[in-house]
């Protein structure tokens, strides 16, 4: 009675893209924001399969299956997305390739097929793994040159679900929110007291949840790439799931971890991808040659670089991790 209406979290979680989804909203309409979250799951259900390349009758399994022979015609937010993994190969010379379905599927990384191929299979493989063969047509219409040729999105999708969910917030009146899309985050607005959220970046060497560090944001993505996400050992040896376009072999270079901090989720998912494969002198100049792009590098010595942005906004809470700029 009488009292202004207080604002609550409201939050939800499912498994989608392969990956564990988390929603939370603030609110006084508790209602509301049930629905608008089930909004936004729907999108993301939308995006999948549209997007998925494990999918073959979703877009992308169609221009798949399609190689070497059709255009396909997609929808305008598949090819604006393949076009745009396709300059983050531009940008990279290759580092990131939306063309390296073919290589991903060989290695099975985080799949029940999951084994190192012979020399020879990564090789073939390998001579198939090239964005300039991806070619545009008209509107809307791709289509891979060589029939082995495969489209894989994993390295990019992620954060465009992301930023495709926080529209959805925005546009339903939302002001607080966290996004969470299996460790590509967006917060959106400030927290309900007015002060910055705090994202935890996790720890490459423990387990999931377990934070080395914290950064400040608002209105701000943070999406990390790192080689504990998903991965198999054999011989002691750790093969992950991004792999290095020049060798066919998981990206191999010293980092175990890049997080990349910018407004936009789907350029921070490419970028974060990208600064993996390249290692850390060529990633950390790609990211300071971008306005408004930060990034957290940290290497298997458990060294920590910060591009010059974020000076003063990164605070590290393990101290067995080192920053050395
Ligand atoms: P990121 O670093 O962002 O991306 C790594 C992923 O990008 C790799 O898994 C691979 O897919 C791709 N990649 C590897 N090397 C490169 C490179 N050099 N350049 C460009 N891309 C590269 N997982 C499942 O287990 N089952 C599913 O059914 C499934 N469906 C999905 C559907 C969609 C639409 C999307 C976006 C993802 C899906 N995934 C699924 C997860 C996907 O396979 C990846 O594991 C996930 O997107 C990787 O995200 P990340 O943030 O961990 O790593
Ligand atoms: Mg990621
Ligand atoms: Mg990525």
């Amino acid at each position: 009675v009488g009292c202004k209406s207080e604002e609550k979290m409201v939050s939800d979680s499912t498994y989608m893209l392969g990956t564990y989804l988390q929603l939370s909203v603030w609110t006084s309409n508790e209602a509301k924001g049930m629905d608008i979250i089930k909004t936004a799951f729907e999108r993301i259900k939308e995006i999948e399969d549209k997007m998925s390349a494990n999918i073959d009758e979703s877009e992308i399994g169609q221009i798949n299956q399609n190689a070497g022979r059709d255009y396909v015609e997609v929808s305008e937010e598949t090819s604006e997305l393949i076009k745009k993994a396709v300059h983050y190969a531009q940008v990279t010379d290759g580092a990131f390739d939306p063309a390296i379905g073919k290589l991903v599927k060989l290695w099975g990384i985080g799949t029940e097929n999951e084994r190192i191929p012979s020399e020879d299979e990564i090789r073939d493989a390998l001579s198939f793994v090239d964005y300039r063969k991806i070619e545009f047509q008209g509107e809307n219409k791709v289509k891979l040159s060589e029939p082995e040729m495969r489209i894989d999105l994993g390295g990019i999708a992620k954060g465009y679900a992301a930023d495709e969910v926080t529209k959805i917030m925005r546009e339903k009146g939302i002001k607080h929110a966290i996004i969470n899309l299996g460790g590509n985050v967006v917060t959106l607005g400030k927290k309900t007291d007015g002060s910055s959220w705090k994202i935890g970046i996790q720890d490459p060497f423990e387990p999931t949840g377990t934070h080395m560090g914290i950064i400040e944001a608002h209105d701000q993505t943070v999406v990390t790439s790192g080689n504990y996400e998903r991965y198999f050992i054999q011989d002691d040896k750790r093969y992950h799931h991004i792999i290095d376009p020049k060798s066919g072999y998981p990206a191999e270079n010293g980092i175990v971890s890049a997080s990349i901090i910018t407004n936009s989720s789907t350029d921070a998912d490419g970028l974060s991808t990208s600064v993996y494969v390249l290692g850390l002198d060529k990633g950390m100049k790609l990211i300071e040659s971008l306005d408004g792009v930060e990034c957290i590098i940290i290497t298997e010595d458990k060294k920590v670089y910060l591009s010059s942005g974020l000076t003063g906004r990164f605070q590290i809470i393990n101290n067995s991790f080192q920053i050395v700029n």
